[in-house]
């Protein structure tokens, strides 16, 4: 039997094969933004037929995961969040997509404890049971696995919300309707209007970057320029804040640092190390840091061995 992970983010989507430990096959196709979710799931379907078939596994699947960016109800297969990008999403039954196109049954899961669990099963958290997973991208996730389990809380939002952690209670107004969250004080959505609504912005080497992100912050940083050190450090700060609260809440052995804005810069991952060894509650050395294995995949495999899994 094969089992069929999809990862399905803000403008593409994944998917692959799992067979025993082994992603076979992967393939990557873009979010059609005008058209509704059930329209899309009409494309996934054709995409993973064809991903079967290429892979002579066509009548061979046993199950599939999914992985969605929004809150869902894991137990009752439902999307509970509202999900910005489809109007349909609350009302799509997956489980009958599932079988009705191929007589499997489906599991849905959020998409960062899907990512833990690809990490968990076959990557940097292996073997691990206590773990936390973050993840520093357009926005900030987490998710956390306890005593070798998902942590989903009564509402299914537990351990999922460390980028609406309120690290300052007198600071900017998040997305969220909450203040100085660790999103809206330090993340990919939050920087181009904090660094435009700084003081020393004219005179900045940031003024005349074309993108306002993290890649320009850091490069700017690293030759000088007042305000990028400034918001670099400030930034620097907010997500070790937000690391040692999620280390006290969740005790972890290992914390797993994903997402675009660490990927291939290491300045992040070392700053939180030399943080965490100041994490006066801790025993020495007792949380140990690193980067994903699979910052692309560990959400399509995850959610494809959540489903092999229960099977
Ligand atoms: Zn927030």
């Amino acid at each position: 039997m094969i089992y069929a992970g999809i990862d399905i983010g803000g403008t593409r989507i994944k998917m692959g094969l799992l067979q025993g430990q082994e992603l076979i096959d992967c393939i990557t196709m873009n979010v059609v933004n005008q058209l509704s979710l059930s329209e899309n799931l009409s494309l996934i379907a054709e995409n993973l037929n064809n991903l079967l078939e290429s892979n002579n596994q066509s009548g061979n699947l046993g199950g599939i995961g999914i992985a969605l960016p929004c809150i869902v109800d894991s137990e009752q297969g439902k999307i509970l969040s509202d999900y910005a990008k489809f109007a349909d999403a609350r009302s799509i039954d997956l489980e009958s997509w599932a079988r009705v196109n191929w007589n499997v049954s489906l599991i849905m899961e959020n998409d960062a404890r899907a990512a833990l669990i690809g990490e968990v099963a076959f990557g940097a958290a292996k073997n691990c049971r206590f773990a936390v997973m973050m993840t520093l991208g357009t926005g900030i996730g987490s998710a956390v696995l306890i005593d070798g389990k998902l942590l989903r809380g009564k509402h299914f939002l537990a351990g999922n919300l460390g980028g609406h952690m309120s690290i300052n209670y007198l600071g900017k107004s998040c997305n969220c309707g909450d203040t100085g969250c660790v999103e809206s004080e330090a993340s990919t959505w939050a920087l181009p209007a904090i660094v435009r609504n700084h003081s020393l912005f004219s005179e900045s080497s940031m003024s005349s970057e074309n993108k306002l992100d993290y890649e320009s912050l850091f490069r700017n940083a690293d030759n000088g320029d007042p305000l990028a050190v400034e918001l670099s450090q400030n930034s620097l700060e907010a997500w070790s804040a937000t690391l040692r609260n999620l280390i006290y809440a969740y005790d972890p052995e290992k914390v797993i640092i994903s997402g675009g804005i660490v990927g291939s810069d290491n300045r992040v991952l070392n700053y939180f190390k030399l943080k965490a060894q100041h994490a006066s509650w801790l025993p020495p050395n007792a949380v140990e840091i690193v980067l994903a294995e699979q910052p692309e995949w560990a959400g399509v495999s995850g959610a494809a061995y959540l489903i092999q899994s229960k099977a």
